[in-house]
């Protein structure tokens, strides 16, 4: 497939990005240059003449779950990490206007002083105007991941696919990094994934992809320009369809 004919066909992306995909080489927080590489790539993407929405999560900083699991109540802990994803749109939206483009991060837990409330109408003005929007806190309700997050904004926003940044080219029949007979899937569809338990996003975020037919894109975040070759037909990745 050419630049032209898979860019031509998502008018408006929304792509999911993990906390951990920040890191880079650290264990946890934002790693300066990887952030700016990955602003680039968002630049790049936003250049092929999509509209560009983010969704980040915050994992590189804190996860309710694990909060949980250390004695804080979990709504309370997924409130920490709903707050922890909006420290990561901060920084992707001052790494994008360094890379020279416009960018505004908006988010679902109202923080005015800080960026502006998540309205859809806010985030569709934004977007027409070729900014990059950064969408942080999630659906800004506990008990979700940004996952969801990112396919119900997607929905909201009619997105013409939901690219899933991860740290590997697809989804696998097992994991990867621990079974040397995972064996890559190219291609399937949202009630395969829902079947078959693949871990790569949640059943949630997959069943309201399956609802409203919107097809998701698995993708490797670990080489520079990779948002911008996947959204091109490039390289390596898996697609979940109706
Ligand atoms: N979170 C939440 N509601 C949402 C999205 C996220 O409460 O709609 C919280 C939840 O605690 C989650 C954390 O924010 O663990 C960070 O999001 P996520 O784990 O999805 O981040 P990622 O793994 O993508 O970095």
């Amino acid at each position: 497939m050419t630049d032209e004919s898979q860019a031509g066909l998502y008018k408006r992306v929304m792509i999911k990005l993990s906390g951990e995909a920040l890191t880079g080489p650290e264990d946890h927080g934002l790693h300066a240059p990887t952030l700016s590489r990955i602003a680039e790539d968002l630049v790049g993407a936003a250049k092929l003449g999509s509209e560009i929405a983010v969704v980040v999560g915050g994992g590189n900083f804190f996860r309710g779950m694990q909060g949980a699991a250390k004695g804080i109540e979990r709504a309370r802990a997924d409130s920490i990490g709903m707050l922890a994803t909006v420290m990561n749109a901060l920084a992707i939206e001052a790494a994008v206007e360094a890379a020279g483009h416009p960018a505004r991060a908006l988010s679902a837990v109202p923080m005015p002083s800080l960026c502006q409330p998540y309205s859809r109408q806010a985030a569709l003005h934004h977007l027409a105007k070729q900014r990059i929007c950064i969408l942080a806190g999630g659906t800004g309700n506990p008990f979700f991941t940004t996952d969801t997050g990112a396919v119900l904004r997607g929905a909201e926003l009619s997105a013409d696919v939901v690219m899933k940044a991860t740290q590997v080219d697809g989804i696998y029949t097992a994991d990867p990094k621990r079974d040397p007979k995972a064996e890559w899937i190219g291609r399937l569809t949202h009630d395969e994934a829902i079947e078959r338990r693949l871990a790569v996003m949640d059943t949630a975020a997959f069943a309201l992809a399956r609802e409203n037919r919107i097809p998701i894109m698995v993708f490797s975040i670990a080489e520079p320009s990779a948002i911008t070759e996947a959204l091109s037909g490039h390289g390596r990745f898996t697609v979940v369809t109706p």
